[in-house]
């Protein structure tokens, strides 16, 4: 009895909470809107974020944060905000970085920085982000815990040759001092329309692992291959050849993908190819399968080229993506509460997707959930997919990002690890 007493105070003080969330997300509306606009205006390319890390720096110093923590892992953040009451840790991370692509939809904050875009919603993110920062900084008398704000440069990847993103800011110790209990985070999308989210339980998004492969043969005159070996001929072959992994030797209920994205070579039509480069990426849903697909290409890359005198030279990128799995008693929790804050219509269950996020990294080392904040609306015409020019959010996802995102670090600080 005393129990369930217990439980609807607590649903009680919980919904009473929600509708207090609700209205100051509302409420910051404006301000969303215009932070969001501002880091939409003068996006900044992967680890280059430097104007978006001085702004967010500058906004959460006003709001008084016990720590801000700047130059991690280059243009990173890491913030920490003291309750009044002693408890648990949690955190909230964004990512900072735009892509090089360039803006052609015609809106009052189009990009300023030709060429680059927030083509990924980051711009949408860090707004959510500061919101909630902002909320519960005006909470702080009843806040039980600390709340650790992670802000991410580069998770699109870094230049090559450089470090980045989320492996970068953890190896500067982003998830130390204090080390959090659980860690949640959103990516914007028009996948749904806007008042919604979604949500995968488990296999949430795909590893992606990039690689350049090099296939060298040898040059001579096109009118006599025999005294060459013809690299785009071997190509080709190697081409088709590891599409057979897909469908020849890996479980058909397993899901991966290798795509070949680019292809080079040659230089005249009238010499025999020295070389071909190809480049391309991985992805899978499973650490085992991805293991089993690099020693694969290997073998069929060896095979293929030994047939016919080539050889080969596979490069994987520096920077990778691990699989993203919401632990599915925690997504199970974590799904309830979105349902509280918007209504169980709003709060939709969603098929995992092929695309990569390194959120997946911090997932390794902490409990956590990532969800999909849905800011699609057709009669204005913002249902254009991430990383494309005419990509855009409905602004009215501002206020969802915060409430929701708010809701899940206070009950957070509520939950048994
Ligand atoms: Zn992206
Ligand atoms: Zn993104």
């Amino acid at each position: 009895m005393l129990a369930i007493l217990l439980c609807s105070a607590f649903a009680l003080s919980a919904q009473s909470r929600d509708a207090r969330i609700a209205q100051r997300a509302d409420a910051l509306r404006p301000t969303l809107i215009e932070t969001r606009r501002d880091f939409h205006m003068h996006p900044e390319l992967s680890n280059r974020e430097e104007r978006t890390a001085r702004v967010i720096a500058e906004k959460l110093r006003k709001l008084g944060f016990d720590e801000v923590r700047t130059g991690v892992a280059r243009h990173g953040i890491v913030a920490v905000l003291k309750g009044a009451k002693p408890g648990p840790v949690v955190a909230w991370r964004t990512d900072m970085d735009a892509l090089p692509v360039n803006e052609t939809i015609d809106v009052p904050y189009k990009s300023r920085n030709p060429g680059v875009k927030h083509a990924c919603g980051h711009d949408v993110h860090m707004a959510v982000a500061l919101g909630i920062a902002e909320l519960l900084a005006g909470m702080r008398q009843e806040l039980a815990g600390t709340v650790k704000f992670l802000f991410q440069p580069a998770e699109e990847g870094p230049p090559e040759g450089e470090e980045g993103g989320a492996p970068f800011l953890i190896k500067q110790g982003a998830l130390d001092n204090p080390r959090p209990h659980f860690i949640f985070g959103l990516h914007a999308g028009a996948a749904g329309p806007v008042g919604t989210v979604g949500y995968a339980s488990g296999p949430a998004m795909a590893s992606g692992d990039e690689f350049t492969l090099t296939i060298r043969g040898r040059k001579s005159h096109a009118a006599w291959p025999h005294q060459g070996v013809d690299s785009v001929t071997v190509a080709s072959e190697c081409v088709l050849a590891l599409q057979s992994i897909r469908s020849r030797r890996i479980d058909p209920l397993q899901p991966m993908v290798l795509t070949i994205g680019t292809i080079h070579g040659g230089e005249r039509h009238n010499i025999i190819a020295e070389s071909v480069q190809m480049r391309g990426t991985m992805r899978t849903f499973n650490e085992g399968v991805r293991e089993n697909v690099r020693t694969m290409m290997r073998q069929t890359l060896d095979g293929c080229t030994a047939a016919h005198g080539a050889n080969y030279d596979l490069r994987w990128g520096a920077f990778s993506y691990p699989p993203l799995i919401n632990e599915p008693q925690l997504a199970a929790w974590s799904a309830a509460v979105l349902q509280r804050v918007l209504g169980r219509d709003n709060v939709h269950a969603t098929p995992p997707v092929m695309g990569s996020e390194d959120f997946s990294y911090y997932l390794k080392d902490v409990p956590g959930f990532f969800y999909w904040l849905h800011g699609a609306n057709q009669s204005r015409g913002i249902v254009h997919g991430n990383h494309t020019a005419e990509f855009d959010m409905d602004e009215d996802s501002l206020p969802i990002g915060v409430k929701t995102g708010a809701a899940l670090l206070l009950d957070a600080l509520e939950r048994k690890p």
